[in-house]
Order: structure tokens, then sequence, then C-alpha cells
């Protein structure tokens, strides 16, 4: 009998969390209420005690936080060229300029050296990835910051339980941004949330989540300029509550596998492997690159033989964001940042998700070795 195909990532929600959901259903109170705000301060919990506002996406905690920030016309905003696509887009919705550095090879993460080669007298802020949830070296990062004067919005959205140096992303910083979308590593359906912020900001952020609105009593209400709506469910949240309580648990699984993937490829690995991290890595995903030039078949056919196989692959991300058609038209264009072009080509996902076994990796490893050795030129 074959195996059921394994995807190469999949949420777990537990019973307990569809039984709690239920019951926000049968409560008569579904948009915005309780539930938002107990996870609100769940969350503001595992951060240290900083204030947490929710949105109904990374996208939008990003874009606000940027906006909170003061950040606008006329500013440049510091940005890897390998990231989601997100991480740009909110600077150009903010009316910024995204200025691109290349990243590290291997780590995924934004280059400093180029970092301080960018920084102009138009540049406002730094928004670095914590990509596939290795952090960045936040010690570097916050120097230059604070040398220059910049804000910092961290693009935390896959970095929710790592930490640097054993202090949790999120619980220090300036702005730092998760996101609960399904294929992070604990989940709201979608969701996503800003931490840290002024007393001001905070009220900036709320008003932004919610049509600029400020209510001055029962009866009164004032908008203090034209926002849009990006506010949490409560079904949302306590999809979110559920999943928070078992962070901890799925990211040591996630460590777990991640070092059978290292480990079985300790000798003459077939692939690229991605830098490696430490404990305070959340391994929100397992992307080493393929070794294009030696082989005879495409990453599209590596990814359909691998589905013959049983075996999902993802591509995060199928092209560095400078070479899209937005990014172009503001003047950029391709060989500006070899590290993260080559990654677009050559990265591939491979299964890593809290419910998989051990023996699964084993499965990856194998046909995945097997795929390429048969397509060796
Ligand atoms: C997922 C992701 C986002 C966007 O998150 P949403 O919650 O889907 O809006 C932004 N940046 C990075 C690096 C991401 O991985």
């Amino acid at each position: 009998m074959s195996k059921p195909f394994l995807p190469f990532t999949r949420p777990a929600i537990d019973e307990e969390t569809i039984q709690g959901v239920a019951e926000v259903l049968r409560s008569g109170w579904l948009a915005s209420g309780p539930h938002v705000r107990k996870f609100e301060a769940a969350l503001s919990e595992y951060c240290g005690g900083r204030p947490v506002r929710t949105q109904t996406s990374a996208t939008a905690s990003l874009e606000h936080a940027l906006l909170a920030a003061g950040i606008g016309a006329g500013d440049e905003v510091i940005t890897p060229a390998m990231s989601f696509v997100a991480t740009a887009n909110v600077i150009v919705r903010a009316g910024a300029r995204p200025v691109f550095v290349d990243v590290g090879l291997d780590t995924r993460n934004i280059d400093f050296d180029q970092v301080e080669a960018a920084i102009t007298p138009r540049t406002r802020a730094i928004m670095p990835v914590h990509f596939a949830g290795l952090p960045v070296d936040m010690d570097r990062l916050y120097a230059i910051a604070g040398r220059h004067r910049l804000r910092v919005i961290e693009d935390a959205a896959q970095a929710i339980g790592s930490s640097w140096r054993g202090q949790r992303i999120g619980s220090f910083g300036d702005l730092v941004c998760f996101s609960f979308h399904p294929n992070k590593n604990v989940t709201s359906i979608e969701g996503g949330c800003v931490v840290g912020g002024s007393p001001e900001e905070v009220q900036e952020l709320e008003l932004h989540r919610f049509h600029g609105q400020r209510k001055r009593a029962e009866d009164e209400v004032d908008t203090l300029f034209a926002a849009g709506k990006a506010n949490l469910s409560d079904v949302a949240a306590r999809v979110g509550l559920g999943q928070l309580a078992a962070l901890e648990r799925f990211n040591a699984r996630r460590r777990e596998l991640a070092a059978r993937y290292f480990s079985l490829w300790e000798q003459d690995p077939p692939v690229r492997l991605p830098a490696r991290g430490d404990e305070g890595h959340n391994c929100h995903m397992f992307a080493p690159l393929l070794p294009l030039e030696r082989l005879r078949i495409s990453r599209r056919q590596f990814i359909e033989q691998m589905a013959e196989r049983g075996i999902g692959v993802g591509v995060h991300y199928a092209s560095a964001i400078h070479l899209f058609t937005a990014y172009r038209a503001l003047g950029y264009r391709g060989g500006q940042f070899p590290n993260a072009e080559r990654i677009g080509r050559e990265t591939v996902t491979l299964p890593l998700f809290p419910a998989m076994e051990l023996s699964d990796v084993d499965r990856v490893v194998e046909a995945t070795t097997d795929v390429l050795r048969r397509a060796a030129k």
C-alpha cells in the first residue's frame, strides 16, 4: 500500500480548539471582542509584556506599523530582495521607497554590510526579515539602527518562537510583526500582530485597523482620518489562543525534524543546505537549494517527480522581489542582487510540520536523493 501524500506543511488544530471555536460561534459575538483581547494579552505575555495589537494579516500589521511610525512619502526603507512580496509591497503602499539589498545565500537574511552602504539621508527605517524563522543578527541590526537613528520594523512573519541569544523575537526591539497565516508556525486562520510601539503609536495602530475611529462616549464618535478595516474576529482569535498554547511543543518538534534532515545529509548532501541556526531557530521551513546546473531537470520537474513519490514540495519564493514588474517599474533590474536571484531560481521547500514523523523525513531525504541522482548530468 502506498503512503498518504505528504504535504510540505499542514496546520495542526486540536479538538479543544475546535470545541472552543464552536463555543464562540454559539456565543452570539463573532467580530472583535473578548477573545481578541485575550489573544492580544496572551501574545503580550509571550513577548515579555510589550503591547500587542492584532490585525487580519501580517501584511496589514506591517503596513500599519510603518504608518504608525510615521513613514511615508519621500522616505526610504531598506529591505531584503528575497522575501515574500508583502515585505516590499507594504513599503510602497505606505508611500515610501523600498531600497533592496542582497541576502546571504545560506541564511537568506539581509546582508548588513550592504545595509550600511545603502543608507542615505532619506533612509528612515530598516525592514529585515527573519527568513524561515532564522533570526537576523539582532546586535548588528540595532547597532546600525541606533547609530543612524533609524526605525526598525521587523518582518517576523515566520519567526514566532524564535529567539536571539535566549531572548524571544518580539520581546525586545522596535516594532515586530508576526503572521498567523495557516502556513506559519501558529495560525489564527488569517491574522497578524504588531508588537511594541509607544502609547501614541499603539493608538495609531488601533485607528488604522478600524476606520480611523475613536469613540468618545457611548453615543459619540470621531473619525480622525480615512482608514481601512483590518480587525481580527473572535473566531480567529480563539483559534490563535489554542495554537499559541501549543507553540513551544510545535517548535520543539520542528527542531527535531529539522535536525533529522541535517543529520541524514551530514555528508555529501545532494542539495545546498540552508544555514542551520541554533536552539533559537523555530524551523519554520526547511528550504535547500537545488544544484540546477548539474541537473538535466528543471525545478518544476523536480517538484513533479517528488509529487509522483507522494511528497509535496513548496517554493519560497520563486522570484526575488526586485524582478517583479511592480519593482522593475521602480528602476530595479536583473543582476543587482545575485544571491536573492539565485535563491529564487533554486529554492525548494521540503516537508516540515509538527505532525510529521521522523520516518517521513527519511522518506523525503530518500526520494530527494533518488530523484537528483537519476537527474544528474
Ligand atoms: C507570510 C508572510 C507575510 C505575510 O503574512 P500574511 O499574514 O499572510 O499577510 C509577510 N512576510 C513574510 C516574510 C511572510 O512569510
